[in-house]
């Protein structure tokens, strides 16, 4: 890792024109990450776009610093390219490759679309590898990219709580606590700040739950109906799988959500299966225990429950 640390770092200081991207739709890894690199750069005296392809952007994360700055469009000519959080170029939003591209990631499926692809599945969010390739370096770390990078850190872990977490990573919590994070304040932006139209969905929501395979598959189903009803947007539904999750027998969860372009699957699981596996078989991606798709064109709730439950059946068998 180290050698691919330096070799990006040499790229960084002999370019000029960058621009920072994170996939669409982003959570606090893809924002928070790509965000904490923004005062890196500027101290090193570079020209630095921002972008991501979606609008409107999440709400509760524009507490993080420089998040005005984000913009959906391209600058006209630029030279180095750095991606963050982004398993396959596609959820980039951008149509082609036009520049040296560097990829921070951190999910098992990344399709390693950059000329220079840093990835560490076993790290717990992709600000962990900013955050390592910061430190390999010599890089300071001011507070507001601790800020950006401990918010990401807190997003991913789900609160310090999924197995990613670990020595290395409570060791990084402490050092951005020392660069001048305020744990508190992160955790009041993120988690106190909710909008009654979340919890008036979630209400809706969770009237659709269904259980099977011994209780040990639960769904979940978000409709552009339920959505219009109670004035939810999109990035309201972000926790609802992970709650469903929570239910007691539940090794897996799955949340459909009815979009403009198709059926978008949220997969959850909680001790041992690759959620993964079946999130890649629909074209998507992600991690062993969150991962996603969308399948596009495809409108048919039960059709979709029907072959995620065969799907579910096979990932458990002999399991208990
Ligand atoms: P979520 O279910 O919250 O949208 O996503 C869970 C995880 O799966 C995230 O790490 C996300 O990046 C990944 N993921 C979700 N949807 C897709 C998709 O359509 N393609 C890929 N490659 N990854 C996805
Ligand atoms: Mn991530």
């Amino acid at each position: 890792m180290d050698n691919l640390f330096k070799e990006a770092f040499e790229k960084i200081k002999e370019s000029n024109n960058i621009v920072l991207i994170s996939h669409i739709n982003p959570d606090g890894d893809a924002l928070g990450s790509s965000l904490s690199m923004y005062p890196v750069l500027k101290r090193m005296g570079k020209k630095v776009t921002i972008f991501n392809a979606t609008k409107p952007l999440p709400e509760y994360l524009d507490f993080l610093p420089n998040f005005n700055k984000v913009t959906d469009k391209l600058p006209k000519n630029f030279d180095l390219m750095i991606s963050f959080d982004c398993g396959s170029f596609d959820r980039l939003g951008i149509e082609k490759k036009t520049a040296f591209l560097i990829n921070f990631d951190h999910h098992i499926s990344n399709t390693e679309y950059g000329d220079i692809n840093i990835i560490d599945p076993n790290a717990a969010s992709t600000s962990q590898v900013v955050y390592n390739f910061c430190k390999s370096n010599g890089i300071d770390i001011d507070k507001e990219s601790a800020t950006c990078m401990y918010t990401a850190l807190i997003t991913d872990t789900g609160s310090f709580q999924y197995e990613s977490v670990n020595d290395k990573v409570f060791e990084m919590a402490a050092d951005m606590v020392r660069c001048g994070v305020e744990p508190a304040y992160v955790s009041k932006m993120l988690f106190q700040r909710d909008r009654l139209s979340r919890l008036r969905l979630l209400a809706k929501a969770y009237e659709t739950i269904e259980m099977c395979c011994d209780g040990r598959v639960a769904f979940v189903e978000v409709t552009r109906e339920m959505m219009e009803i109670t004035g939810a947007i999109k990035e309201d539904t972000d926790t609802i799988v992970n709650s469903v999750r929570a239910i007691a027998p539940v090794e897996i969860a799955a949340m459909l959500r009815e979009d403009e372009d198709g059926i978008k699957i949220s997969l959850r699981s909680k001790n041992y299966a690759d959620v993964s596996k079946i999130a890649v078989k629909y074209g998507g991606g992600g991690h062993i225990r969150a991962a996603g798709a969308t399948l596009k064109g495809e409108f048919d709730f039960s059709k979709v429950k029907e072959m995620l439950k065969k799907d579910f059946q096979n990932l458990l068998k002999g399991d208990k």
